[in-house]
């Protein structure tokens, strides 16, 4: 059993991380950039240690000043959270041969899947169904041209390192190829450093289905049903819900089967999620992600279980705490996603919070690091929050988000609430009618304030 974790993140993960330790009994170590000095992880964890100066690649991603972070104050694991070093194959080997425990999964599996190519083979091969598409990398404009003919336009080209939206070009016919293609390459390698490329048919009206699964490391799996974050901007999710709007308990039973079954296969240890475009009753895996989720809270609204709680007893070689069966769903859930931006362009606005009041009662979770006089420093994520609401069923859930959206208070710098009071307003969201192209069309004939 460990006594005492690294966090080696920030914001509300870093809290969320810490919580979960202190509920088990173990000790938390938070680290922090010169920029975040003040920071509400600092100030809740039962130690700190400052690595660096502000920008992110000289401190939450300097893997020496984690490492000896952990040394000084003899912390035995570390948990990433999202982004940073938490699907760094590299960093994980390093924890490893410096006898410390990563709380994920092992290098080879979060290399295995941060190479979407590899990464669809290896899950083809596991009989999970993907979009159809190039075999592999596509490696010349004039093979690009032929598969684009073969596929059918639409298509996309994906940069096999991609994340976070960056890396992607559709082309939507034989004259857009060429630019497409050419895009995707450069950006892949001036954004990740690998120019490889594949393509897919692009699929026009699909949801984004995506289903949490979570594995003991020795061939022991479950699922945990799906999230719907169809409702995205620019491939960024915004507003996520559990369980999906629009699956059957027999849909989810079966992919969420195919799922657990594949990462029990190969022994895979501690959360996944595995992420598919959904239409017309069908399934196409897209990528793997090798860690928690941003919105990893809404699944746990709907299980009643804590995924980080259970990401350190399988990270200290304990069983899960629940079978498949345990796992029976208890109503809805819905997070919207708080970013420090101004609409209408979705600018980043950094700056100090005058005001900062957190929503409450039955069925609401704020999940935040802000507080009274915070001052957000510019060098991060834009995510300043993220309000998770519980309901008996759907209709409830989205009634008690625009009364927790109304108690909300942020005040001092500009955020993506007015966003959600006005999709709260729209029919089609009341009823979860949104496919992943939804947002965006809506935003060009709704600018908002
Ligand atoms: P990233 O790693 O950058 O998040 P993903 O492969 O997960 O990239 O795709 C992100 C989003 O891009 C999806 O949720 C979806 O909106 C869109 N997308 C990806 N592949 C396709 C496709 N084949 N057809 C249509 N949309 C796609």
């Amino acid at each position: 059993m460990f006594d005492k974790i690294l966090i080696a993140n920030r914001g509300e993960i870093a809290l969320r991380v810490i919580r979960a330790a202190r509920e088990m009994g173990i000790a938390s170590v938070a680290v922090h950039s010169t920029a975040d000095t003040d920071a509400m992880h600092v100030r809740m964890a039962d130690e700190s240690v400052c690595i660096g100066p502000p920008p992110g690649a000289e401190s939450y991603l300097s893997i020496p000043a984690i490492i000896a972070a952990c040394e000084v104050t003899g912390a035995q694991a570390i948990h990433p959270g999202y982004g940073f070093l938490s699907e760094n194959a590299n960093f994980v080997q390093i924890v490893e041969d410096h006898g410390l425990k990563f709380i994920g999964p092992t290098a080879e599996h979060i290399r295995i899947m941060g190479d979407k190519i590899t990464a669809k083979d290896t899950m083809k091969k596991l009989g999970v169904p993907c979009v159809p598409g190039s075999d592999g990398g596509v490696p010349t404009l004039d093979e690009a041209r032929k598969l684009g003919d073969e596929i059918g336009y639409p298509v996309i080209i994906k940069a096999t390192a991609g994340g976070g939206g960056r890396g992607m070009k559709v082309a939507a016919s034989a004259d857009e190829m060429e630019r497409a293609f050419l895009t995707a390459r450069s950006e892949g390698k001036s954004v990740f450093g690998n120019d490889e490329v594949y393509i897919e048919k692009y699929l026009t009206t699909p949801r984004h289905i995506e289903i949490q699964v979570f594995g003991d490391g020795k061939g022991g799996a479950v699922h945990l049903g799906e999230r719907d974050c169809s409702l995205q901007r620019r491939h960024q999710k915004v507003f996520e819900e559990a369980p999906g709007p629009c699956i059957t308990a027999e849909e989810r039973a079966r992919i969420g089967k195919t799922c657990a079954d594949a990462i029990a296969n190969i022994n895979y240890a501690g959360a996944g999620t595995i992420e598919f475009l959904y239409e017309d009753g069908e399934f196409f895996f897209i990528e793997m992600n090798t860690r928690l989720q941003v919105e990893h809270p809404v699944t746990e609204a709907i299980y009643g279980v804590d995924l980080v709680h259970e990401q350190i007893r399988v990270a200290e070689g304990l069983p899960m705490s629940f079978t498949q069966d345990d796992l029976v769903i208890n109503g809805h859930a819905i997070e919207a996603r708080i970013n420090a931006e101004k609409l209408p362009e979705f600018a980043p606005r950094p700056g100090t919070i005058s005001q900062f009041h957190a929503p409450g009662g039955l069925g609401v979770r704020m999940d935040s690091a802000l507080y009274d006089g915070y001052k957000i420093p510019p060098h991060y994520d834009s995510l300043i929050g993220k309000l998770i609401v519980h309901g008996r069923d759907r209709e409830s859930a989205l009634s008690r988000l625009n009364r927790a959206l109304g108690e909300l208070i942020i005040d001092g710098v500009d955020t993506t609430i007015p966003l959600f009071h006005a999709l709260l307003q729209e029919p089609d969201i009341l009823s979860g009618n949104y496919s992943i192209h939804w947002l965006e069309t809506w935003l060009e004939s709704n600018p908002l304030e």
